[in-house]
């Protein structure tokens, strides 16, 4: 049972769990239970005593979330809408993917995760934004969404991708000690490179996250080429224009010796001509950087729409010839369950307020 009164225990480091003098071991079997097993129960750690149960149980709760509603879609993408204990809503996308090359062919699980409920951004695509921010997730909350959906998916999660609701870089006071229990081989033990943060480019957390030890992946959401492309689709780039967002980013790239992404979301008719391809190449030699091309994904409620597919193929071949490091063409899995970020919760909500009418 949820009980907003009660503290939750994953919000805080496992240093800290030690009240009441608890033995250093008995913090490592409760680590176990939660990082290795994946329980968050407390009932269910059946080597603690009795005694040490109950009191963990009347003085923290571990549970952050419930599964609302899971959706799997033909290609095998599944995305969980999660509701907090406070009944906010946030979703977690869980993506399969065959990797591998000369016969050797493995399987690898990606986790979209999110870092707040809703977004103050405002990105002009995206269904997270459409309803603001309410609130950013705790630590436990990140990492809740990990230790649930790896026991949905029954199997180890391979890569993290914080591209989920939420910007993440606004949220680093929690995201960070996730991140510490994320890394940690008595955490979750998921390696720093197959861990990637996407940021719409908060110029000053970008120079925050470069001093942060591990050596996490940058995905830079560009989606346009100058000014005054970005900025019909984020309102973001008003406060922090190209120059100053390029400057940060080669600022990272000098302090991590980390090559970055730029996302490139392809818009019909806002961002997919020829010209912006020329730019989005000249920024990816600047930096050094990898492109990833991104077809929209339809959201219910805003009018733009994907480009055809003979545009997508002119767009990406220009990007090609400006000779840029590399570049990908990601097809979206999950078209079919409104797997773009914050889809379900916007559907989920109208539903609810539909009701509430
Ligand atoms: S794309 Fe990311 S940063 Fe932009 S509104 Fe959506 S959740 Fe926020």
């Amino acid at each position: 049972m949820m009980n907003l009164n009660k503290p939750l225990l994953i919000d805080l480091p496992p240093e800290n769990w030690r009240f009441d003098d608890l033995p250093s071991y008995r913090v490592s079997q409760i680590q176990q239970w939660i990082f290795e097993k994946g329980t968050l129960q407390f009932e269910e750690m059946s080597n603690l005593p009795a005694n040490l149960r109950e009191r963990l149980q009347e003085e923290y709760d571990l549970n952050p979330m419930e599964i609302a509603r899971a959706q799997g879609s033909a290609d095998t993408t599944q995305k969980f809408l999660w509701k907090l204990r406070d009944n906010q809503f946030i979703e977690s996308v869980l993506i399969p993917a065959t990797e591998g090359t000369k016969g050797v062919r493995a399987s690898r699980m990606t986790l979209c995760v999110s870092t707040q409920v809703g977004c103050a951004l405002g990105c002009k695509f995206c269904a997270s934004g459409l309803d603001g921010l309410k609130r950013n997730l705790s630590t436990g909350e990140i990492l809740g969404q990990i230790i649930l959906a790896r026991k949905k998916a029954g199997r180890r999660i391979d890569n993290l991708v914080f591209m989920g609701m939420g910007e993440p870089l606004a949220n680093l006071p929690a995201l960070l000690p996730a991140l510490d229990q994320i890394l940690s081989p008595n955490g979750l033990g998921i390696g720093a490179r197959h861990i990637t943060l996407s940021t719409s480019g908060l110029v000053p957390k970008i120079l925050e996250l470069a001093k942060y030890p591990a050596q996490i992946r940058l995905a830079i959401s560009l989606h346009g080429g100058d000014d005054e492309t970005r900025r019909k689709i984020m309102p973001i780039n008003d406060r922090y224009p190209m120059k100053e967002l390029l400057g940060a980013c080669e600022k990272f790239i000098e302090m991590r010796k980390k090559m970055i992404t730029l996302e490139y979301i392809l818009i019909k008719g806002v961002n997919d001509d020829i010209k912006q391809a020329k730019l989005l190449a000249e920024h990816a030699n600047r930096l050094n950087a990898k492109v990833n091309l991104i077809p929209y994904n339809q959201v219910e409620g805003l009018e733009w729409e994907r480009p055809s597919q003979e545009q997508i193929m002119a767009f990406k071949n220009k990007v090609i010839e400006g000779k840029p490091p590399r570049v990908t063409l990601r097809m979206e899995k999950g078209h079919d369950i409104d797997a773009a970020c914050g889809q379900l919760r916007l559907r989920e909500k109208t539903i609810e307020d539909k009701v509430a009418l």
